[in-house]
């Protein structure tokens, strides 16, 4: 068999890679959107660098976006396999990947407004909410912990991977000319320490080992008890200055760390009594996913809920649907505290947020994920003191905050433990993926050291794997 690495390689997004079995039988595992890479970013999207058409399985790990993104692409371009992944990811794909089309679909109609007066060729969006209806009927869910047959050559194993609701580690058993090949992809590794989700699951014995690495060269900042850091910021600017909060938060997975850290102090009747606006169209959707997954929780959160039935859920809490909604908030005069998307501040209602109240320094702009520096929320975090914002030049006079120790990723020593369990001896390969070279090379360094053979695939590489 072969194993060839179409996204993901050298890079953090775009995940896909394809095993062809010597019968003619291929299966994909993930089919992610490369995202945030400039220019280039189109044009890797464009070419899946193998024919959707004989695809036959796709193993999906997660619901991100950079892992599951080009599913409906795929089905627009023939792909009628089945897409084999947990109910919790089936649930968030849902969600993600309309939205996903809704942005397509508004920004391919932006930019045709555009080429229509300079008499351009129109563009098409590369997938419609009617490719995502119709390629999430091919799923199928599958239980952690329970081996499936696929067919007679191929077994599945999901074990949760501790990264978001519904992210699971691959593991397959592959049989060919008799012998059998065990390879595990880690799909996106989470953390050991979860405020939310359990901790990642230990993998079986593989041959072939397919690893992220995002995050291999580094430990993530540890912070004690982030509930009583996130009041710390909540006193500070809303109590003592009689300001906004204003936080940019991916709806999935942080948006709800950070409801069940205030939830966490209202149960300690610590909670100051203020409005909390979770301003994004998608958060209260996520939020109910996440809600009707407990089989992710850890055992704290399932302890949480013996007592409290809804552990994202306080007085205070609003929730904002629509751009009417989210104007509103403008000519709020209290203060408050606005939970807003994107994460990096480069889309979504945050950015208006943030442009609305930047140069008043009554306020803070907190920071609770990474950002990649030439985004707006890396810029403030950079402490640059001037910003453009929608065309306007504003003067940052809002205090710029950091709370940090909230990565869904796990850090090199997560990425360790999760590995320990395998006798490195019986892997006849370790192929680093999901990770910037630079970080790849150095993790790939101390892994040698602990005796993997390790191996950095580029964009397309392909090789024979034996068994
Ligand atoms: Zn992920």
């Amino acid at each position: 068999m072969q194993i060839s690495f179409h996204g993901a390689a050298r890079t953090v997004t775009g995940s896909k890679h394809l095993i062809s079995l010597k019968n003619g039988k291929k299966l994909l595992l993930d089919c992610g959107m490369f995202q945030g890479m400039g220019r280039q970013t189109d044009e890797l999207n464009s070419q899946f660098g193998f024919h959707p058409t004989e695809v036959n399985y796709l193993v999906l790990s997660h619901a991100h976006i950079d892992h599951s993104g080009l599913i409906p692409k795929l089905y627009k371009e023939g792909f009628r396999g089945t897409v084999f992944c947990t109910s919790g990811t089936k649930d968030l794909c849902k969600v993600l990947l309309i939205d996903s089309a809704e942005i397509q679909q508004a920004d391919t109609k932006y930019i045709n407004r555009k080429r229509l007066k300079k008499g351009l060729p129109l563009f098409e969006p590369m997938f419609s909410t009617e490719d995502v209806k119709n390629c999430l009927e091919l799923f199928s869910t599958v239980e952690y912990d329970k081996w499936v047959s696929i067919d007679d050559e191929i077994k599945l194993l999901f074990t949760d991977a501790g990264h978001i609701i519904g992210s699971a580690a691959v593991n397959l058993q592959l049989v060919e000319d008799e012998n059998t090949t065990r390879i595990t992809f880690s799909g996106d590794v989470g953390r050991y320490a979860d405020a939310i989700l359990k901790s990642p699951e230990e993998c079986p014995q593989a041959d072939y080992l397919i690893l992220e690495s995002t995050y291999g060269n580094r430990l993530h900042e540890e912070v004690k008890d982030s509930a009583e850091a996130f009041l710390g910021w909540i006193i500070k600017t809303c109590l003592e200055k009689k300001g906004k909060l204003i936080i940019p938060a991916f709806s999935v997975g942080r948006t709800q760390q950070l409801l069940y850290m205030l939830n966490q102090l209202e149960n300690k009747n610590k909670l100051p009594a203020l409005t909390y606006f979770v301003d994004s169209p998608m958060s209260l959707e996520a939020t109910e996913v996440i809600e009707n997954h407990p089989e992710n929780f850890n055992p704290v959160l399932l302890d949480v809920l013996l007592h409290d039935n809804d552990p994202f859920k306080f007085k205070g809490l609003k929730y904002i649907k629509t751009v009417d909604e989210s104007k509103q908030i403008n000519f709020f005069n209290e203060p408050c505290v606005i939970i807003s998307s994107s994460g990096m501040a480069e889309a979504g209602r945050v950015k208006h947020h943030i442009k609305n109240n930047i140069e008043d320094p009554k306020n803070t702009i907190l920071m609770v994920g990474h950002a990649s520096p030439f985004s707006l929320a890396g810029k403030l975090m950079n402490g640059v003191k001037q910003v453009d914002i929608y065309g306007r030049d504003l003067i940052v006079k809002a205090e710029i905050g950091k709370m940090g120790g909230m990565s869904a990723h796990g850090d090199y020593n997560d990425l360790c433990h999760f590995i320990s369990n395998q006798d490195q001896n019986k892997i006849k390969k370790l192929f680093l993926v999901h990770g910037e070279y630079d970080v790849q090379t150095q993790f790939a360094e101390k892994l040698m050291q602990k005796g993997f053979d390790v191996e950095i695939p580029g964009m397309n590489y392909a090789l024979t794997l034996g068994n």
